[in-house]
């Protein structure tokens, strides 16, 4: 039986279709200086990875004492300081904000800048990463989603992950815990402690703050630079008089309506957001609102150049948004900054303003990854659809505490009852006096 020879490849296009180009000699396709504005300007704005924060000092896989080369270094409880356990050479970390000039120049601000750390996580970029410890040889795994130092089972030497390049999870800098697990158990105690009357009876006997998790969570830390113009009306009170008699009598305000224009240039420094989208959504149904936010702020210009050496014993999170996916939210929060900035110009319209029509530009923002401490103390709350998470956080930095604890329903109820019961009595008291 003769088989039919395979069919030719024929040409991708037939007789008459349209057939592709060489771009003519000479053109250049992209010289910036012939584009029209705003393309041009497009175009000779600043490189957008701009800032290198990657530690040189540091090999991957290895952060050793500077002193006497061993791998048993420690953050110092309390500080920002780093300590080895061998020689016990104790070293200052530097601060981002002065080693790479973050303080500066946020008044001339423009295009997008960003720092190594920042830069976008490779979509290809694996989680588990293997490094070859430098005591014995042996290959050790890091798991980048949930830790950033491993130690070398064999030989127990400690390795951490230091490399910005690809995968986005070693950020700019980090922010030292300074609040210890025994102070964040106290607080989680005394949080728990004032709210135990209605508590869930399972949260209270389950109840263990020593079960509390020091994790470091993944944040971009923003400089912007940007101005706003808003139109409305605004109203002042020029009379206010009664009309009528008895139940028909009513208040009459008399005002002036004014057209409000205003217009606002301003900074902004060190805007600190969530970049994990697990963290940064805020589902009520799965997840007890976002308890994060509530015991913001962080003193972020504190923060130290990146060193994994920080992260030994705690557990942290990798970032798995880039600057591209937290854009809107900077226009969002410097829209609201902006409405605050005007407020103090619009004081005489004591009936307030109205604004019609709010417009928001952007000139210039700078972006820096950034590793923030919190502890974590987590109780999930059986329940239809997965049931309910609920957290008490503690800020590693100032141990502002915040969460939410499973509440008994029938004691509410039975709270609300009484509180019905002396509200009824104290009515009867004053209708008899
Ligand atoms: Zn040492
Ligand atoms: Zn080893």
């Amino acid at each position: 039986m003769a088989s039919r020879p395979p069919s030719r490849a024929t040409a991708p296009t037939g007789p008459g279709s349209p057939q592709d180009m060489p771009p003519a000699p000479g053109q250049h396709p992209l010289d910036p200086g012939t584009m029209p504005q705003p393309i041009r300007d497009e175009l000779l704005a600043p490189d957008p990875a701009a800032i290198d924060t990657a530690s040189k000092e540091l090999r991957d896989g290895l952060n050793p004492c500077p002193r006497c080369g061993s791998t048993e270094v420690r953050h110092r409880p309390g500080s920002d300081r780093l300590i080895c356990l061998y020689c016990r050479h104790e070293w200052a970390a530097t601060r981002v904000e002065e080693a790479f000039g973050l303080g500066e120049g946020i008044a001339e601000l423009r295009g997008t800048q960003v720092a190594s750390g920042a830069r976008d996580i490779a979509a290809d970029a694996k989680s588990l990463r293997s490094y070859k410890c430098g005591g014995c040889g042996a290959e050790v795994v890091i798991n980048t989603e949930t830790a950033m130092t491993a130690r070398c089972h064999w030989c127990r030497h400690v390795l951490g992950v230091n490399e910005q390049i690809d995968n986005g999870a070693v950020p700019d800098a980090v922010l030292p815990f300074h609040i210890t697990k025994d102070d964040a158990v106290a607080r989680i105690r005394q949080f728990v402690g004032k709210r135990s009357l209605f508590a869930l009876k399972a949260f209270k006997d389950g109840f263990t703050p020593e079960n509390v998790v020091g994790v470091y969570l993944p944040y971009m830390v923003v400089d912007a630079r940007g101005n706003a113009d808003a139109t409305g009306v605004g109203e002042i009170e020029t009379r206010r008089y009664t009309r009528g008699e008895g139940k028909n009598k009513q208040t009459v305000y008399d005002a002036d309506v004014w057209r409000v224009q205003r217009h606002v240039d301003f900074t902004v420094d060190d805007l600190a957001l969530e970049s994990s989208a697990e963290r940064g959504k805020l589902d009520t149904r799965s997840n007890t609102h976002n308890v994060i936010n509530t015991i913001l702020p962080f003193d972020t210009k504190n923060a130290v150049k990146w060193n994994a050496s920080y992260l030994v014993g705690y557990s942290s999170e990798k970032r798995d948004r880039d600057v591209q996916h937290l854009m809107p939210r900077v226009q969002e929060q410097m829209l609201a900054i902006a409405r605050s900035r005007m407020q103090p110009s619009v004081q005489r319209y004591d009936r307030g303003v109205r604004w019609e029509r709010e417009r928001m530009d952007l000139k210039g923002t700078r972006w820096v990854s950034m590793y923030l401490p919190v502890w974590l103390y987590a109780y999930h709350q059986p329940g239809p659809g997965g049931g309910l998470l609920h957290y008490i956080a503690v800020n590693g930095r100032t141990g502002e505490t915040m969460g939410s604890v499973p509440v008994q329903p029938w004691k509410l109820l039975l709270a609300a009852l009484s509180l019905g019961t002396v509200v009824e009595a104290l009515a009867l008291w004053i209708i008899a006096r």
